[in-house]
């Protein structure tokens, strides 16, 4: 692990951190063609000498055909083939698939500079939901989540995300119906690059807004931000807490961004899109899952389009929490609905193997050495 850059640039200092975070480039790939629209890649045909309709072909091969590099492209011709083959088509490698017994497929991806980044494909009755990263690591540090444990390396880029969609997609031979931005980092850290991806998702993949997910700890400003660009993903905030102590002592970025401020930008962001807004809220036994913090929950969420999603907390061993019993879990989520609190209970996939998202590339490394 010593040879891990994500371990070398570790920060405790959640604040410090986040700095550094919007500091650190972007992949050092100049033209990773993937990620890019009809009209760029037809663009660059052109450019290339070549006529338009082979940006129409490329778009198919990239989006639609799984090609990973241009020697791949067959209908083009052999001799341009060979002139292009060095443009970087932004693919990443698989470095390891790993299947638990629900169906849930975790894979850990090599990036172009090395780096590995954790992305999990989920099935359901009819639906394929893939798990996204957007950071090499993550630099919030909150105090239950494997990722924040492990430091943090760099953003993504557009097509580094873009990516783990399509090997998802590809490896089960099914297309995606739902994309949830709840891997390996904080997407508000990385806005352009996460809004980019979810266009070309949208736009060039052909996966619908409504049924993308994007999970934050919450930014300050950044919700407001991601308002502005309309689009009509759903957001869910990790909530975590019910009062602004105990978020605090869970998230450390919680002491620069009080809660009332955080409800602030979830109202506008109902208001300027008109989709309601999902609050995550981790049960960690005996610690935010009392009937008062139910209660407290409530009043904070209470009087606005909202939905709450408890997630029993998932072990993680560097930290000693615990998970409440599946009673606890029952009581708490009927202490809401009570309050007429719309609420659901939300187990994390592929529990078996290596737990939630994060866990399996943290398991790894550590024993990489
Ligand atoms: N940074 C973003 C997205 C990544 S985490 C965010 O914080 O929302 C995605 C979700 O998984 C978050 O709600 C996060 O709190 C949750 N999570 C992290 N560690 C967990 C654990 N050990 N058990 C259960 N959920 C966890």
């Amino acid at each position: 692990m010593s040879s891990s850059p994500v371990s070398a640039m570790f920060s405790p200092d959640a604040t410090a951190a986040i700095v550094s975070a919007e500091e650190s480039p972007s992949s050092p790939l100049d033209l990773p063609l993937l990620g890019q629209s009809l009209a760029q890649l037809q663009a660059w045909v052109v450019q290339q000498g070549q006529p338009a309709y082979r940006g129409k072909q490329l778009h198919q091969w990239i989006y639609a055909q799984g090609a990973r590099s241009l020697t791949d492209i067959t209908v083009f011709s052999k001799a341009w083939r060979a002139t292009v083959a060095d443009v970087p088509l932004g693919r990443s490698e698989l470095h390891l698939r790993s299947v638990a017994p629900d169906g849930t497929v975790k894979y850990l991806l090599r990036l172009a500079d090395g780096h590995i980044i954790e992305a999990v494909g989920i099935p359901t009755a009819k639906r394929l939901t893939v798990c996204v990263s957007s950071q090499v690591g993550c630099p919030m540090a909150c105090d239950f989540c494997a990722t924040g444990k492990g430091g943090f390396a760099r953003n993504l880029a557009t097509h580094e995300i873009v990516d783990q969609v399509l090997t998802v997609q590809e490896d089960f031979g099914q297309r995606v119906s739902n994309i949830v931005f709840m891997g390996m980092g904080e997407p508000l850290l990385n806005t352009d690059s996460v809004v980019a991806a979810i266009r070309c998702l949208n736009g060039d993949v052909g996966i619908s807004q409504r049924a993308i997910t994007l999970s934050t700890v919450g930014i300050p400003g950044r919700i407001r931000q991601l308002a502005e660009q309309h689009l009509q993903v759903t957001l869910a905030v990790s909530l975590h807490a019910s009062n602004q102590g105990l978020r605090e002592q869970l998230i450390p970025s919680a002491r620069a961004y009080p809660l009332t401020a955080l409800l602030t930008e979830c109202r506008d962001y109902v208001a300027v899109t008109g989709r309601r807004v999902s609050f995550e809220y981790i049960l960690l036994a005996g610690l935010n899952d009392l009937p008062e913090h139910a209660g407290e929950l409530a009043d904070l969420v209470g009087g606005f389009q909202s939905h709450v999603n408890l997630i029993p907390y998932n072990p993680i061993s560097e930290v000693d929490y615990q998970r409440p019993s599946d009673y606890d879990i029952q009581d708490f989520a009927e202490a809401l609905r009570e309050r007429h609190v719309a609420v659901s209970v939300r187990y994390s996939r592929g529990l078996e193997k290596d737990a939630a998202c994060g866990q399996l590339r943290a398991t790894k490394l550590a024993a990489a050495g």
